[in-house]
């Protein structure tokens, strides 16, 4: 089983900030800016590659809810990064969401 599903399923622990029936929010291990979330479906979608139509509705919630996330985190300008496949540097291969901020983001990705 992969890393993200082991934290759904609270095999391994995890700071969370948000949960529900669809997907999970919590602190990324090693953030790099004040604020680095990363939100996750429930299912294990492994990337951008493998969203279809019977799952879109994860990755459409988890959209629904990260203002919210990041409103709850006091911020309202912040990015969202999604990284599919290894050479775009996708080291866990369940599809996430890593929501930044907490400070002045470079023009930069990262
Ligand atoms: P990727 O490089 O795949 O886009 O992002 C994976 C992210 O997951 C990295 O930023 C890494 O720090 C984070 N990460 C990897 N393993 C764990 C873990 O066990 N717990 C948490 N909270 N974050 C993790
Ligand atoms: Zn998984």
């Amino acid at each position: 089983m992969c890393v993200f599903c082991e934290i759904v399923n609270g095999n391994i622990p995890s700071k969370k900030v948000y949960e529900d029936d669809m997907m999970l929010a919590f602190w990324d291990l090693n953030p790099v800016a004040p604020v680095h979330i990363l939100a996750v479906p429930k299912v294990h979608i492994e990337s951008v590659n493998d969203i279809n139509a019977e799952n879109s509705k994860y990755v459409a919630h988890i959209f629904e809810k990260l203002s919210e996330i990041a409103k709850e985190q006091g911020i309202t300008s912040y990015r969202i990064i999604n990284n599919c496949g290894a050479d775009a540097g996708q080291s866990v291969m369940h599809l996430h969401f890593h929501l930044i901020g907490g400070t002045k983001l470079g023009e930069k990705i990262l």
